[in-house]
């Protein structure tokens, strides 16, 4: 298929394709759908295969933003930028400048931020050469850390959840298998502690799981997460870990977490819903991050980004109501939702707002040549 029929069939606007040879530059900038606002997304530095590959990946993760802004109900649309280089060694300041020139050259459109294989520091570099960028230091109006927000996003999703399926919103009294206790797992878990709820934990990593067991978390193994009989099943490590070998073995009647990418696939997500097992989509339920960074747009205020992440517990509530409303499962329904509103937004008229006059300097001025 062309780059242009890609583009048709998943409604990209524009693909840019930053090339600079002294600086060791290429990079691919994607700007998937900007009908609620600049596009924004982070970006991403990988070892790419091939430039196909890399293609591939940015139409995929631009697209997937700008459903997560649109859920989020955030004015942005959605973008994403991948360098293609190994993180480990092809890091340099000149190569994140080169980058910087171009997202300035797109003068907005596109916003740019962290993402896998980039940092803050590679961001500040970034930020030297445009404006358009977040995720920077805390010095110069950056968010900071986002993990504290998207666990407390994920909370609000998991009080949808058992407000929808037990009618009750009292955290502490249900359990929880968290999958996954890094950044995110570790505040989500002290969210969960200090409601008192009974919180099971895995990870591969033992320094996590002792951070977690300091809270009064209870151990499990890797593998053993998925069979244990929690309320709550909460992916906060790695993407597709709901697929066709893990779900039989699920005992939860709620799956909500942080990871991205959760289902392996949609027939994945459909079996959640044949099963009986309340899924909260994983884009609805980890926005948290990205309302924190977006509100450096409009200067950085702490309180602002937690008082926008409890909106996630109207979001995913609106998706289960849509999900209802339509009789299909929750993963299509937060699609739905979201493509509901951009077309809504896009189809918006706006009156005309009026305008000042432009006059023709001088017609009435002292050089007037009549
Ligand atoms: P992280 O790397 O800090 O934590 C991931 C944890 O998962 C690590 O402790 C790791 O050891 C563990 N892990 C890896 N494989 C595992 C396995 N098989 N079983 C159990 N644990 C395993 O990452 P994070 O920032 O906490 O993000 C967690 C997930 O949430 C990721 O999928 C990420 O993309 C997503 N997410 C994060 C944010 C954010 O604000 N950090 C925002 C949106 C989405």
């Amino acid at each position: 298929m062309s780059l242009f029929d890609k583009m048709d069939v998943s409604g990209h606007e524009e693909v840019v394709f930053c090339h600079n040879q002294d600086a060791g530059l290429r990079a691919i900038v994607a700007i998937h759908d900007t009908s609620l606002g600049p596009a924004l997304g982070g970006l991403r530095m990988w070892p790419y295969k091939s430039e196909a590959e890399a293609l591939e990946d940015v139409l995929r993760l631009s697209r997937g933003m700008t459903y997560k802004a649109a859920v989020a109900g955030l004015n942005l649309g959605g973008g994403k930028a991948v360098v293609l280089g190994d993180p480990k060694t092809d890091k340099t300041e000149v190569l994140f400048r080169a980058l910087g020139r171009f997202v300035q050259s797109l003068n907005g459109r596109y916003i740019t931020a962290e993402d896998v294989g980039t940092d803050v520091n590679d961001m500040e570099i970034v930020f030297q050469e445009t404006d358009y960028c977040v995720g920077v230091h805390q010095v110069h109006g950056g968010s900071g850390d986002p993990s504290p927000f998207t666990a407390n996003g994920v909370l609000q999703a998991i009080r949808a959840c058992l407000r929808r399926r037990f009618d009750d919103e009292d955290v502490g009294r249900y359990s929880y298998a968290v999958q996954g206790v890094g950044h995110v797992g570790l505040h989500l878990v002290r969210l969960l502690r200090e409601a008192d709820a009974k919180v099971l934990v895995s990870d591969v990593d033992e320094e996590a799981v002792r951070q977690a067991l300091e809270l009064g978390c209870e151990r499990v193994g890797v593998d053993e997460i998925y069979d244990v009989a929690a309320d709550v099943f909460s992916p906060t490590a790695l993407g597709a870990t709901l697929n066709a070998e893990t779900i039989p073995r699920l005992r939860c009647s709620i799956v909500a977490g942080a990871a991205n990418n959760q289902l392996a696939d949609d027939a994945s997500g459909d079996e959640l819903e044949r099963r009986g097992i309340l899924y909260a989509p994983d884009y609805a339920a980890n926005a948290g991050g990205l309302m924190n960074v977006s509100i450096e747009l409009e200067g950085y205020n702490r309180e602002r980004a937690i008082r926008m992440t409890r909106t996630i517990y109207y979001n995913v509530s609106r998706i289960f109501a849509i999900a209802e409303r339509d009789g299909i499962p929750t993963w299509k329904a937060a699609d739905r939702m979201a493509e509901e509103r951009i077309a809504a937004v896009a189809r918006l008229k706006v009156p005309f707002l009026g305008q000042k006059p432009v006059r023709f300097e001088g017609r009435h001025g002292n050089h007037h040549p009549g």
